[in-house]
């Protein structure tokens, strides 16, 4: 069973996600947290920005050279894979039909969306599948 019920996430390393999202609108920005699992937190260590493939408004993919690389290199480090984040331009911070699909594939991960407008991010939430059901978790900016 799965007790995580918190990501926690540095302020410097939002911010990283927040400047992502803004640069990238209208379109939405993706990224990778890696960092550790410690019993009901994920704790982000590193914020990696992905490009997204698709360049689209509504939808994203990273591109997978340059998550294979993030993966080697956490590996390296002694990090996991804990999170993936994108933005949602122009709409809530909520999980989208197709996120619920993505999400299927990536189970023990947290599904972090910012939602932002022209110039700012204005929301932010994060969810996790647990026992197939999408649930929230907790944020900490520490
Ligand atoms: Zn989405």
């Amino acid at each position: 069973v799965e007790k995580i019920v918190k990501l926690a996430l540095k302020r410097a390393d939002f911010e990283k996600i927040k400047q992502h999202a803004v640069r990238s609108y209208p379109k939405e920005c993706c990224g990778l947290l890696m960092g550790r699992r410690d019993r009901e937190i994920l704790e982000t260590k590193e914020v990696i920005q992905a490009e997204n493939v698709l360049n689209s408004p509504i939808a994203f993919e990273a591109d997978a050279e340059l998550v294979l690389k993030a993966f080697d290199k956490a590996g390296k480090a002694g990090l996991d894979l804990i999170g993936i984040y994108h933005s949602h331009p122009n709409i809530h911070a909520c999980v989208s039909g197709r996120d619920a699909e993505i999400m299927k594939l990536w189970p023990r991960v947290a599904w972090l969306i910012v939602s932002v407008s022209k110039e700012r991010v204005v929301g932010r939430k994060a969810y996790m599948l647990k026992g197939g059901k999408i649930e929230k978790l907790e944020i900490a900016a520490t």
